[in-house]
Parts: structure tokens; C-alpha cells; sequence
């Protein structure tokens, strides 16, 4: 059995040491565990630790695993998965973030969907850095003009950008990569987006990812398998 506590520890530590090493400031990287395919008791060890961020790829699943959560317990759900249209309306009733925008249609719903006692519901845009055909996300340079569509819906809240890129076991081409998705991010800010959000790195390559800037890693398998 992983000791799912030890391993979180042992990534936040991990984590903290590589805000050093790359000279950002501490604290600036977030923790989003990747909980797709895990079973409720593995998700209250991680919440046991003390930690209520949490990424899910179905939006059934997480429903489902919601209701085992008591109420009073403030845990954040993000989508970080490819989201269909018909799972629009569950999603914008109980997820706070939605970090796979990827078409206009979506975000329409969403804010469409969203119930009005909540506050907007936090997206981010995933963007495809590799450029790969099968993938999902928008292309570097559609990206923009996806951001200004949704920063019109007051229901949406634009907090950044998102990507998985290919992976790759090269830590150089990794940090190439997430360079790519900085400098968007760069770019969305001088254009006079206020993004706080670069959701990039997962078990694999988180290390690269805070070396380019990422904000958020969303990391799984080093928490759950190890
Ligand atoms: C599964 C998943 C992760 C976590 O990946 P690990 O390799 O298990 O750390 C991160 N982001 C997305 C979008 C995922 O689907």
C-alpha cells in the first residue's frame, strides 16, 4: 500500500525545494492532486494531510465522489479533463474551476449554466503546445482570440492558461515546451489579461514546469502509485 501522506509531504517538499532552485518566490506554485480513478478513501488520506485541491478528469466520477465528501468540508474541484457538451450544465453546478476551455461553445455554456448564487466559475484555456492533431486544447494562436470570447461571459472567470504537453523524458525539450506556454502567458498579460493562473507539470515533469513559471502542478501518480 503507498503511504499517500508520506508522498504528499514528500511532493510538497519537493516543490518548495524547486521554488528555490529556480528563484521563485515561495509559495508561488500550487498543488492540484490529480484524482481520476481514485477511490474516496485515497482522496480523504490526501485530505487527512491537511490538503482539499483537487483535479478530476469525468465529471460523473467526481459527482459520485462528491457526495461522499461532507458538506462542510471546503474542498476545491477542478476539471481537468476534455469536457462534452452535454456535461456542461452538472459542471458549472458544482465544480469551482474548469481548467480545458477549449471552444467558444463550451464557455458559453458554462456561463449560460452557471447558477447565479455562485461566484463566476474560474476557467482556464488549455492550450496544445505541441501542436499534435489528436490532441485536445486550442492552438498557440487561437488562444487569444478564445480569451476574449470568454472574458465577455460574466459568469467566467479568466484565470489563465493550461497545457499536458507530449510527453517527453528530456528535461531540456520538457522545459522547451512549458517555455512556449509562458511566453502566452506573457503575452495574454501585456494585452491586458489579469492571468494569475499557468497550470502546467504533472508527476513526470513538474520539476521543468516551475523552472518556466508554472503556478499550478497537477501531479497524481507520485502521490497515489509511489
Ligand atoms: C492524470 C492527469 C494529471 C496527473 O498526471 P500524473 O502523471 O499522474 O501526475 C495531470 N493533469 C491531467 C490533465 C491529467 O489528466
Amino acid at each position: 500500500m503507498p503511504d499517500i501522506q508520506k508522498n504528499l509531504h514528500h511532493i510538497k517538499q519537493l516543490i518548495a525545494s524547486y521554488e528555490q532552485k529556480y528563484g521563485r518566490k515561495a509559495e508561488s506554485v500550487r498543488l492540484l492532486v490529480a484524482s481520476k480513478g481514485r477511490s474516496v478513501e485515497e482522496m480523504k488520506e490526501v485530505v487527512r494531510a491537511g490538503h482539499t485541491v483537487f483535479g478530476e478528469n469525468f465529471v460523473q466520477d467526481a459527482l459520485t465522489k462528491m457526495l461522499s465528501f461532507p458538506d462542510d468540508l471546503a474542498i476545491e474541484w477542478h476539471i481537468i479533463g476534455h469536457i462534452q457538451r452535454n456535461k456542461t450544465r452538472k459542471t458549472a453546478e458544482h465544480f469551482d474551476w474548469v481548467e480545458t476551455i477549449d471552444h467558444p461553445v463550451i464557455a458559453q455554456r458554462l456561463n449560460d449554466q452557471r447558477p447565479p448564487h455562485l461566484s463566476p466559475l474560474n476557467i482556464c484555456i488549455e492550450v496544445n503546445v505541441s501542436g499534435e492533431a489528436t490532441k485536445s486544447g486550442v492552438l498557440m494562436e487561437d488562444a487569444l482570440a478564445l480569451a476574449k470570447y470568454c472574458a465577455r461571459l460574466p459568469w467566467l472567470k479568466l484565470r489563465g492558461l493550461m497545457t499536458v504537453p507530449a510527453p517527453n523524458d528530456d528535461f531540456q525539450q520538457q522545459r522547451r515546451g512549458f517555455r512556449t506556454l509562458y511566453e502566452l502567458f506573457e503575452r495574454f498579460r501585456s494585452e491586458g489579461f489579469e492571468v494569475d493562473v499557468l497550470s502546467m507539470g504533472m508527476s513526470n515533469d513538474f520539476e521543468a514546469a516551475i523552472a518556466e513559471g508554472a503556478t499550478e502542478v497537477r501531479i497524481g501518480s507520485a502521490i497515489f502509485d509511489q
